[in-house]
């Protein structure tokens, strides 16, 4: 074996993970993290994007700059896992480790909705947000449509927040009266866990005149747009389009033999896939916690710590509780929280912080901690 463990992918749980290993073992955690691209950014600054309040090469993390011990990072994109053999194939070659963490998050399906043209009318990439920062300024009047196109999709609050910060986009040009803003998702209420969090987004609609259609998704865009039709057969007119594109696991990971029902089933407490020695965490495991990072690198945490016990010969108590909190940008700088439980009890649970200056503050400390412990 060439390494104690290989992480797949530098998401959020892969440079969790690899952190923590790198903690827990410094020079001996043998981790190799493998990732297609040269740099992280965070989901919530593809927002920050799109509405012009940074550019993208402000919020890219070099993966360059990770300088861990026990820590080596390879740009190579995964051609091919064999978790029989805990071993990957790369464009580069192959690689194998004692122990293989599949960390690859969900990637998008544009194919499932016609119109939905990645890169250009969603926000759900960094170049689709970077995109969209050249087109959102220019909308003065007409439709807006924030559309949802199929469940389960990272960040849930992420469209609420889009709606909220375009309505301020659009007083700040003074043109407010003069367009129509709808969001239509495919979850009943916007943070379906917390009825207190939904509330307080659809009260905050309710004060903007944006329109909230709960429980049905965007079937197709028309493009370049006049309308988008939606599943129970309706049809609204749209001049801006701002999409979250169908979820989807990675192709690698489809083929591989771990995901079912497109995703990898894993034992929600330890991440376990069925595969001795192959854990998957974050995105692209199904536990039953939102697709989040906060959740991802929760994950992250139960694997380090089972990995780092059985590299002391013992085993780890540590269990995973699908616990974490969200931010929630409610337009006018300000920021709320909600602290959600998915697996303490026969429901999933979510407690609704309002906004407030101290979580403005919390919030960019979040960003400023990870970037200082992961890179
Ligand atoms: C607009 C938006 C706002 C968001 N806001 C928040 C928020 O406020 N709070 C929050 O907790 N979450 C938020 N999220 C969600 C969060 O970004 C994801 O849930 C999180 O990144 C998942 O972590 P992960 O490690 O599972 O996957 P990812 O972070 O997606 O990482 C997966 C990695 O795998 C790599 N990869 C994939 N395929 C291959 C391959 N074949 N070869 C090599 N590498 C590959 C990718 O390059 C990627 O770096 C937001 C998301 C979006 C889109």
């Amino acid at each position: 074996m060439e390494g104690r463990v290989l992480v797949l992918g530098a998401g959020f749980a892969g440079l969790e993970l690899a952190t923590c290993l790198s903690e827990e073992l410094g020079e001996d955690a043998g981790v190799i993290l493998i990732d297609a691209n040269d740099s992280f950014v965070f989901g919530y600054s593809k927002l920050d994007v799109m509405f012009g309040r940074t550019d993208p090469e402000a919020v890219r993390l070099r993966y360059a700059d990770i300088d861990k011990p026990g820590v080596r990072f390879l740009r190579e994109r995964i051609t091919a896992i064999d978790p029989e053999n805990r071993s990957v194939t790369t464009e580069a070659g192959t690689h194998s480790a004692d122990h293989l963490v599949v960390a690859l998050g969900a990637g998008y399906d544009p194919d499932a909705t016609p119109g939905l043209i990645l890169e250009r009318n969603e926000f759900y990439s960094v170049a689709g947000a970077e995109h969209l920062a050249g087109v959102v300024p220019g909308f003065r009047e007409g439709h807006a449509v924030i559309g949802v196109c199929g469940a389960p999709y990272k960040c849930p609050p992420a469209p609420s927040e889009a709606c909220l910060l375009l309505h301020d986009q659009l007083v700040a040009s003074g043109t407010r009266e003069r367009a129509t803003i709808t969001f239509v998702s495919p979850l009943p209420t916007p943070v379906p866990p917390s009825p207190a969090t939904s509330e307080a987004l659809l009260e905050a609609f309710a004060e903007r005149g944006i329109e909230f259609r709960g429980g049905v998704r965007v079937e197709a865009v028309d493009e370049p747009g006049s309308a988008v039709r939606l599943d129970d057969g309706t049809e609204l007119p749209c001049d801006l389009f701002l999409g979250v594109p169908k979820h989807r696991a990675a192709d690698v990971v489809l083929k591989s033999g771990l995901a079912e029902d497109g995703y990898v089933p894993v034992d929600a407490r330890t991440l376990q896939t069925r595969f001795p020695g192959v854990h998957a965490c974050g995105d692209v495991a199904m536990v039953g916690v939102p697709k989040a990072g906060v959740f991802a690198e929760g994950a992250a945490r139960i694997v380090a710590a089972a990995i780092a016990a059985q590299a002391r010969g013992g085993t780890s108590p540590e269990t995973y509780a699908g616990q974490g909190s969200c931010y929630i940008e409610f337009g006018g700088g300000r920021v709320g929280r909600v602290d959600v439980d998915f697996l303490g009890g026969p429901q999933p649970t979510g407690v609704f912080q309002p906004p407030s200056d101290a979580l403005v503050a919390e919030k960019e400390h979040f960003g400023a901690s990870r970037r200082a412990r992961w890179f």
